[in-house]
């Protein structure tokens, strides 16, 4: 199939098909891992379909950028070494000294580090505002405010923005919207199509699916924007190997039947630990009493893998729940097709501590993964009682 062929095509036949066709050659039906950091060129300057050195471009890595463009609806895709590498692109390429950005009250701490920690000594300032509260988000823009940046849901308390509503207060207030799509996935939530101007994943989680390799991606659909990141991609060079991209690809053959599965095996979790005493709060957007449930429905094709829960007794039995499952591994990072526990609060999130966005000790994030639903239920079982 073409590319023009493709653009009406549904989820998974875009998944399966978008940025590569077979090798007129030799058949071969997946894009090989192109090992080459330079290509010959026919004369100074004649260079064949358009590449010349790896960091600025590689076929396996073109194959992975046009097939997430096609996933998200934009027109550009650049593909990074890490998804914080993409969130560093995205920074530098949208911002300068003495501008603005708005930041969610929940986020990837990693993402809060980057732009607290290191965009702060370059004269970068930032309010944060619940994501929740589309009021806030407007009111927290100023003048100088050139970018919102946005999770949903949020990483690890699950809240929901609402896009197209903070899409629109950004836009009137002159800042463009980046929404972090990393939890969702592309399958379960587009946001270009609802106002974003850029969407971000850390293709680590969902988009990788099986744990095994690195790596973030930048969506747009503005030629301006896509060639600032793309001089940033390039002039910093934070790329991915051809290998990491490889695996990337293969992942995202299968996003739709593991999102599917994530999702079931999501919701009978949920149903399981809304009933046990020793959790006080389930944090899901599938759950109708959940805040932002509407705007999840709206928004959303399914609620996804992940779950966060309080647990009853504090910190000291938060983490005794993560040290006893044996289903669910205690690790950081989520996403994959195995399921992992963790305590946000001394892994994932240490570094929110002291801020408007650190995270409640008793919060015990799951990455719920598509192994058989009845085992998982059966480990959080045994490992709370
Ligand atoms: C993991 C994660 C990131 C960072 O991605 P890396 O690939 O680990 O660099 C950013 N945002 C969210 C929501 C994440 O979960």
């Amino acid at each position: 199939m073409t590319d023009r062929d493709i653009a009406g095509q549904g989820f998974s036949t875009r998944a399966i098909h978008a940025g590569y066709e077979p090798d007129p050659q030799t058949g071969a039906v997946n894009v090989p891992i192109y090992a080459s950091s330079t290509f010959a060129q026919d004369g100074v300057g004649g260079m064949r379909d358009g590449f010349e050195y790896a960091r600025t471009g590689n076929p396996t890595r073109r194959a992975l950028e046009a097939n997430m463009a096609a996933l998200e609806g934009g027109r550009y895709g650049r593909a990074f070494a890490s998804g914080m590498a993409a969130t560093d692109a995205t920074l530098r390429a949208m911002l300068r000294p003495g501008d603005h950005l708005v930041i969610p009250n929940d986020a990837y701490g990693g993402t809060f580090r980057l732009i607290d920690k290191v965009f702060g000594q370059w004269g970068i300032t930032y309010s944060v505002a619940a994501v929740n509260d589309v009021d806030a988000v407007r009111a927290a823009i100023t003048p100088q405010t050139k970018l919102v940046w946005v999770e949903t849901p949020t990483n690890p308390l699950l809240n929901i923005g609402d896009i197209e509503a903070i899409a629109a207060v950004a836009h009137d207030g002159g800042a463009k919207l980046v929404v972090d799509n990393t939890f969702a996935s592309s399958y379960l939530q587009q946001p270009l199509s609802l106002g974003a101007d850029i969407v971000l994943h850390s293709t680590t989680k969902y988009l990788g699916g099986h744990s095994d390799v690195v790596g973030g991606i930048l969506v747009t659909d503005s030629a301006e924007t896509d060639e600032a990141i793309a001089f940033l991609q390039n002039g910093a060079g934070a790329v991915p190997g051809p290998f990491d991209v490889y695996l990337t690809l293969r992942g995202i053959k299968t996003l739709a039947v593991r999102m599917d599965r994530h999702s079931d095996n999501a919701e009978k979790v949920v149903e399981f630990l809304g009933t046990h005493a020793k959790i006080e709060k389930v944090l899901y957007p599938g759950l109708p009493d959940h805040p932002g449930h509407a705007f999840a429905a709206k928004q959303m094709k399914r609620y996804g893998g992940m779950v966060s829960v309080l647990v009853a007794g504090g910190r000291a039995a938060a983490q005794d729940l993560c040290a006893r499952t044996t289903v669910f591994t205690l690790a950081e990072s989520l996403g994959g097709i195995e399921s992992l526990i963790e305590h946000p609060a001394a892994m994932t999130h240490a570094s929110t501590a002291g801020s408007l966005l650190e995270v409640p000790d008793n919060l015990v994030r799951l990455s719920v993964g598509i192994e058989d639903a009845d085992d998982l239920i059966g480990d959080l079982d045994r490992a709370l009682s």
